[in-house]
């Protein structure tokens, strides 16, 4: 048992030691998870009347700072670790993107997230461009004191490159509205007082209700707007979800309530299955008393494998990247793949899938409900003035519901999957502000 209840589940998560959470390489072992995204990238470009400009452009990011950040032990030694910002692209807006503390970190996977961060806000069309950072660390190795004094070194080595209207860090894998807010408060110390510098925050201070539970809730506005296509509704179905920290419990929560059926869930710990359905409210109760789903007793215990081959409708990867590749890929039952991890499927797999008429809801489109209200939250705190949860929700329906029909309207239009529709319309969106802000790249098509 935990001492203190947290507060949500992922916060469990944070606070329990245990196993390694090494993210299965995005990579399956042939291409670099840059090389994956660019290779989604490349088949967009084919559809468009771009300039090959563009792409050459559009493949590299604007800036990347690796910087070490050397900070005091509680043990009186020094810990030195590296730290990434990685800035992609700010054609459209401000750069944006998460913070990631995980050991795992590398300057390849954060430029292939920084360059879906730019694909993602222009697909939910938010003012934002793309970008993402991490620092190479195991944080549940390190003390609060110690996190603490790590945040502060990084916000030393960058405070120049962000900024509300440069650059907008927010939570990720390893980070949490704490240390959002120790970034505000320490870019505050060097800069200036502004809480829209960084978004996620705790919501009393300065963050936006309905944050915490955005990428789930969009997630399933995302799922319910591709089951009408087929004539289902959400409690038509069975689901499968790999994930119960933040989107995944939010997701399995939101589904349970709507009447969907979820027969399946997993976390780094175990999995657990029931055909006739979980009860969801007691498995989250479990996970937040325990720190781990796989702790609820009135389920069958499967391993984190077995998860793949459950028979279900829906199945949504919400943990770490390339997890659906070409060894597991064959095993999913499911016939809809709702991407609320980034990055969980590799080309190969996203081929041999959609070959056998599985329909996948795109990273980008699908999991955008939290860059989403992470823009709710910016525009809050320039407002100064903090809206209800309900107008947050309200609002956040409507930007995927419209997402969600404009990439289907392109993949009609193009005849091509929803993944390929979706880069295809970011990348037109970011192409035409790159135009209009002067940067006309082909000059035949001035
Ligand atoms: P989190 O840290 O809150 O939860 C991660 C969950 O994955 C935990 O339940 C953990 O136990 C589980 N997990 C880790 N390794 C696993 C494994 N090998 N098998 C099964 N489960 C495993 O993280 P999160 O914020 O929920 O993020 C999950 C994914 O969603 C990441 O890919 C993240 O980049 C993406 N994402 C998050 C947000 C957000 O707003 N938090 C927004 C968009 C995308």
């Amino acid at each position: 048992m935990l001492e203190g209840q947290p507060d949500t589940v992922s916060d469990a998560y944070d606070q329990r030691p245990g196993p390694d959470l090494t993210p299965v390489s995005a990579t399956g072992g042939t291409m670099s998870a840059i090389d994956e995204t660019n290779a989604y990238l490349a088949k967009a470009f084919k559809l468009l009347d771009l300039s090959s400009r563009f792409e050459i452009a559009l493949r590299t990011p604007s800036r990347e700072v690796r910087t070490e950040v050397i900070i005091d032990l509680d043990d009186g030694t020094f810990g030195n670790f590296i730290g990434y910002r990685v800035q992609h692209d700010n054609s459209r807006g401000p750069f944006k993107g998460g913070l990631r503390y995980h050991q795992e970190v590398e300057l390849d996977e954060v430029r292939s997230l920084a360059s879906l961060m730019t694909w993602k806000t222009a697909v939910i069309d938010v003012p934002f461009g793309g970008a993402k950072g991490g620092i190479a660390c195991d944080p549940r190795t390190l003390s609060v004191r110690e996190l603490r004094r790590l945040t502060m070194g990084f916000v030393d080595a960058i405070h120049d490159i962000i900024g509300p209207y440069i650059d907008i860090p927010a939570p990720d894998m390893g980070t949490s509205g704490r240390e959002m807010a120790w970034i505000m408060d320490q870019y505050g110390q060097r800069q200036r007082f502004a809480p829209a510098v960084v978004t996620g925050k705790p919501v009393t201070l300065f963050g936006s209700a309905g944050r915490d539970a955005a990428t789930g809730r969009g997630t399933v506005f995302c799922i319910r707007e591709h089951l009408k296509t087929e004539g289902k509704k959400l409690s038509d179905c069975r689901y499968a979800i790999q994930g119960f920290g933040n989107v995944g419990s939010w997701t399995a929560r939101l589904l349970h309530e709507a009447g969907g059926k979820v027969v399946a869930v997993s976390d780094v710990y175990g999995a657990i299955h029931d055909p006739a359905g979980l009860d969801i409210p007691a498995v989250y109760e479990t996970a937040r008393s325990t720190g781990s789903c796989s702790n609820y007793s009135a389920a069958r215990t499967i391993s984190g494998d077995e998860l793949f081959a459950v028979d279900c409708d829906v199945f949504v990867p919400a943990a770490l990247g390339g997890v659906i590749n070409s060894r597991t890929a064959p095993q999913i039952k499911a016939s809809v793949i709702a991407e609320g991890a980034n990055h969980p499927t590799t080309p190969e797999a996203d081929e041999a899938l959609r070959q056998r008429g599985v329909v996948l809801l795109p990273d980008i489109l699908c999991n955008a409900g939290g860059v989403t209200v992470s823009y709710f939250e910016w525009v809050q705190n320039i407002q100064e003035y903090p809206w209800d949860e309900s107008v947050v929700n309200e609002r956040l329906e409507e930007k995927m519901v419209k997402a969600y029909a404009a990439v289907r309207e392109m993949a009609n239009k193009e005849r091509v999957d929803l993944r390929t529709a979706a880069f295809a319309l970011a990348i037109s969106r970011v192409a035409r502000a790159t135009e209009q802000r002067g940067w006309a790249w082909d000059e035949n098509k001035d």
